[in-house]
This record gives C-alpha cells, sequence and structure tokens, in this order.
C-alpha cells in the first residue's frame, strides 16, 4: 500500500471539507519560523516520515515562538526516523483539545467491503482503543455501490453514547471522511486523533492514508512515486523494480530487498516466489536450512517471461547471494515454461556461478523443468528444476547441498554477439528489440522459433527466413507478448540468430 505522508492527507480531508489545523510544511527551519509568525501563535512541529511514535524519538513538538519553531525544525529536519531522513517538517496552529476521538475508513478483505469506525475516545490505535473501551468503538460496512449514508454515520455514532448536535456534526464528518477514502480508494484512511477543541469545533489532529496499490496509478496527482508501504526508504533497486512493474501490466511483481552490504559466505539467498501462499511455504522453507533472505520477490498472476526475466536479474544484482531460491505454489495453472525461459535467460546473460533450485510445479511442469535444466551446459553454477510433487522443504535442501558442495563447471563466460549481419528487428510492448540475424537463420534446420512462438506471429518467407505475420504495430502493441521462446529455443535448438534486448532503466547502466 502506497502510504502518504500527513500534510498529504490532510490536504485531502480538508479539500473534503473536514477541518485540519491551519499550517504547511517546511523544509527549512527559516521555512518553519517564517510559517510560525504568520499563524501568530503556539505551534506543532511534526517530521514528516512513514512510522508510528514519532514523539517517542523526538519527532513531534510544541513550539511557544516562531525562534522555538525554528529550532524544533532544526532538530528534525535530517534525522534519521527508524531509516527514514526526515525533509519536510510540518508546522501547524496548536488545538485547544477538550475531546478526542478516533475515526475510520478500512477495506475489510474478508468482508470485500469498506469498514467505518468510529470510537468516542482516541488513542494510540483502534485495536488499542477497542480493547480498553470495547462499548465505546462501532463500527459498520458501506455498501461500496451506495456509499455511506448519513443516517449509518450518525447511528455509528449514537451507538458510542454521543447524542445532539456532536453526533450529527461526527456523522457528517464520517460521511466526508467516507468519501475521501472512496475518492482516492484508499485502503484505509484514518484520523487519530480526532479532536474537538474547547469552542466545540471538531479537526483532524493526526491521519494517515494509504492508497492501495493497483489504484495509483488513477491518482497521479498524488504524486506516489512508488506504490508500496516500506518501512524504510525504498533502495535503488526496489525503485528499479518498480519501474517494471509500472511499465507492464501483465502478471505481479513485487520486490523486497531484504539486505546489503552482505559478503560471498554469509548466507544469504536470492528468494523468487510465485504466488502469496506458496511463496511464503518457501520462504520458510529455506529459512529453516538456516539461511538468510536477500530479497523476497513474487511474480505471479500469469506474468511474461519477460517479466520474470527481469525480476531474476534484478536478483542477482543485490549481492554476492551464496544460492537462488525460486518455488512458488505449486500448483500453478498457468504454463510453467514462460518463467523457465525468463529464468533461462536471465542466467546465460549473468553467467550464473550460484547454485539455483527452482520448482515450477503446475501445468506443463514437465517442459518447464526440461528447458530450465538445459541451461547447465552454459553457465558454471548447477541448476536443478523440480516440480509440484517435490516439497519446498526438499527443495531447500537440494539447494542448501549444492551450496554446501561448491562446484563450478569451468564454462567460460559467453562472448558479446556479433552485430547481426542481415537484421530482421521490431520493438516489443516494454520496449525490447527482437532481432533475427537472417544471415545465420538461413543455416538454420530446425527453425524452431517459429514452432515455439506463444502466438504463431512469426512465419517463414520465401526464403525459409523468419519474420512477422502481423505488422510491428500489432507486435509493439502487445500481439507480441515477450515469451523469450524465439531467443532461449533458438540457443537450445536452433543457430542462435535469434535475440531479444529487454532493457531495464537503471540497471544496464550501473
Ligand atoms: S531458430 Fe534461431 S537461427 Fe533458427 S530460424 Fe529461428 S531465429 Fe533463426
Ligand atoms: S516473437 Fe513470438 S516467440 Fe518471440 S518473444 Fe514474441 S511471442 Fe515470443
Amino acid at each position: 500500500m502506497a502510504r502518504l505522508h500527513e500534510f498529504q492527507g490532510k490536504l485531502l480531508l480538508q479539500q473534503a471539507k473536514i477541518a485540519v489545523p491551519q499550517g504547511r510544511v517546511a523544509s527549512t527551519p527559516d521555512e518553519a519560523r517564517a510559517i510560525a509568525q504568520e499563524l501568530g501563535r503556539p505551534v506543532m512541529v511534526k517530521a514528516q516520515a512513514w512510522v508510528t511514535g514519532r514523539a517517542s524519538v523526538g519527532g513531534i513538538k510544541k513550539a511557544a515562538t516562531p525562534d522555538q519553531a525554528a529550532a524544533a525544525a532544526e532538530a528534525m529536519l535530517g534525522m534519521k526516523v527508524k531509516g527514514f531522513t526526515v525533509d519536510r517538517v510540518l508546522v501547524e496552529e496548536q488545538l485547544e483539545i477538550a475531546r478526542e476521538f478516533y475515526a475510520g475508513v478500512i477495506v475489510d478483505d474478508r468482508a470485500q467491503a469498506p469498514l467505518v469506525m468510529f470510537s468516542s475516545v482516541g488513542g494510540t490505535g483502534i485495536e488499542e482503543i477497542a480493547a480498553a473501551h470495547p462499548d465505546k468503538v462501532a463500527s459498520v460496512h458501506a455498501d461500496i455501490e451506495s456509499g455511506l449514508q448519513d443516517y449509518q454515520a450518525r447511528n455509528l455514532v449514537r451507538r458510542t453514547g454521543i447524542g445532539g448536535r456532536l453526533q450529527r456534526d461526527l456523522g457528517t464528518l464520517l460521511v466526508r471522511l467516507y468519501n475521501v477514502a472512496r475518492t482516492y480508494e484508499a485502503r484505509a484512511a484514518e484520523i487519530n486523533p480526532l479532536v474537538q477543541t474547547a469552542d466545540g469545533k471538531l479537526y483532524a489532529a493526526d491521519c494517515r492514508v494509504t492508497v492501495d496499490d493497483y489504484a495509483v496509478f488513477r491518482h497521479k496527482d498524488l504524486g506516489i512515486e512508488i506504490a508500496r508501504e516500506y518501512d524504510r526508504p525504498p533502495t535503488e533497486l526496489e525503485r528499479i523494480a518498480y519501474a517494471v512493474e509500472a511499465n507492464d501490466y501483465r502478471g505481479t511483481f513485487y520486490f523486497i530487498q531484504m539486505a546489503s552490504d552482505f559478503e560471498k559466505g554469509d548466507g544469504y539467498v536470492g528468494f523468487h516466489g510465485a504466488g502469496g501462499g506458496g511463496s511464503m511455504m518457501s520462504m520458510d522453507a529455506v529459512l529453516r536450512q538456516g539461511y538468510k533472505l536477500a530479497t523476497f520477490v513474487d511474480t505471479s498472476g500469469n506474468p511474461p517471461a519477460s517479466k520474470v526475466y527481469r525480476a531474476a536479474r534484478i536478483i542477482l544484482a543485490v549481492g554476492p547471494i551464496d544460492g537462488y531460491f525460486g518455488s512458488g505454489s505449486g500448483v500453478a495453472s498457468q504454463e510453467q515454461f514462460h518463467s523457465a525461459r525468463g529464468l533461462v535467460k536471465a542466467f546465460l546473460e549473468e553467467h550464473l556461478s550460484v547454485p539455483a533450485v527452482i520448482r515450477l510445479g503446475g501445468n506443463a511442469e514437465d517442459k518447464a523443468v526440461e528447458i530450465l535444466e538445459r541451461v547447465n551446459d552454459y553457465i558454471p553454477a548447477t541448476v536443478e528444476g523440480y516440480k509440484k510433487d517435490d516439497s519446498p522443504d526438499f527443495c531447500a535442501a537440494r539447494l542448501d547441498a549444492l551450496i554446501k558442495a561448491g562446484e563450478l563447471r569451468d564454462v567460460p563466460p559467453p562472448q558479446p554477439r556479433p552485430k547481426p549481419q542481415k537484421p530482421y528487428s521490431f520493438e516489443t510492448v516494454t520496449g525490447g528489440t527482437v532481432t533475427f540475424d537472417h544471415a545465420i537463420c538461413a543455416t538454420c534446420e530446425s527453425k524452431v522459433c517459429v514452432k515455439e512462438c506463444a502466438r504463431q506471429i512469426l512465419s517463414l518467407n520465401d526464403e525459409g527466413l523468419p519474420i512477422l505475420n502481423i505488422t510491428r504495430e500489432e507486435a509493439a502493441k502487445g500481439r507480441c507478448v515477450e515469451c523469450l521462446a524465439c531467443e532461449v529455443e533458438c540457443l537450445l535448438h536452433g543457430a542462435g540468430g535469434g535475440t531479444i534486448h529487454l532493457p531495464i532503466p537503471g540497471l544496464d547502466e550501473a
């Protein structure tokens, strides 16, 4: 989930006519002083960092004067809060708080509906509030079509023991909060504390808004750089991986870097899962063998081979891992040989020198394992492929055995490919380029590229050379699904005239 900073969330609330304390963000102590001067009253200075418990680490301070505001900002700007460097502070008026509440709208996955919650007491988090004051917390599921109705919101407040005008005002606020959550497709929109001031007005004193990762592209105005909720700033490789995901809607590629600055022999494994539950089981199997994870990666939901290739290349860029472990659900319905080809291309290009164990259980697993293991003729390390009947624990034990054996074959690195003498090229949907060197193709007997092309978009011309049987524009729009067969099968069974260049911005230039 992509989390917004407090000041960004407050802007959304303000647009929906939910009152927030007056103020704005500053990125220097002088700006903080100027904002406090403009406000002309005591202020709060709040570090803008995606962490809870800011007050306990000095990330929230009261300031009675503009100079105190500048000093507080100076102390916060540049400080590290749980891995985040604070580069902005929110300077806003202090409120005269008479009472605190909690209001939240959270997607309830089990009910497949938004859950609207209200508590007549505020506090650290709704779970703690509900545990301490069960009679003060009420919730209701909203109908996603008709939204939260006024009467539902007022009834929610009434159930916590609040009546009269306050019940009406809080009900109105809840409907507005629901509308913010719905408009921005938030997984969660919470105001905590929601405060009532001495003069009876309601303010969102703090808020937390997280937007559904899959909806981020519809809300470019929010300026979310990476649609993932990290508990630290994203690493360079996480940025590169996210750009791959953002540029390719097919399947899912989730990448978390778990370690950096490690040495060979430190026991780090590049983990590449496929499918949530199976990935977790497989990850546990690696951990049970005593290894640590350098990455947690998931390529699932029928990703093209090109996405699996890019994922593998980014995993192998994390650092000197001791092994590569790929294992997912084990009963995938998609043809497993697409993933196998993606891995083969990556292992070839990286001239893999650490053992890899890949469990490709599911549809067409025999063919997948056969493709995968043929890469052993071209790289120093051993790659073993397994199927659905091989458990994650068995596969992890095999990886352990291969790492401990430490055997490498004497295979020279691939030579740079010579410039094609008679290139026939076309672009692919993610900016890749497929090239057939017709000078080599003329010597090829198998023409396996045509037979294995997933979409049958290749044919032989009158001279027996592979060409597109659709237009280049159609290929670039996605009819070429980047199955990688015309490169991988060509290498394994043809004359080597087919190549596919798939750029990975940020990685290729590094
Ligand atoms: S298999 Fe390779 S060499 Fe043979 S025709 Fe196809 S691209 Fe050319
Ligand atoms: S041309 Fe065909 S075989 Fe080659 S990548 Fe595209 S879909 Fe796959």
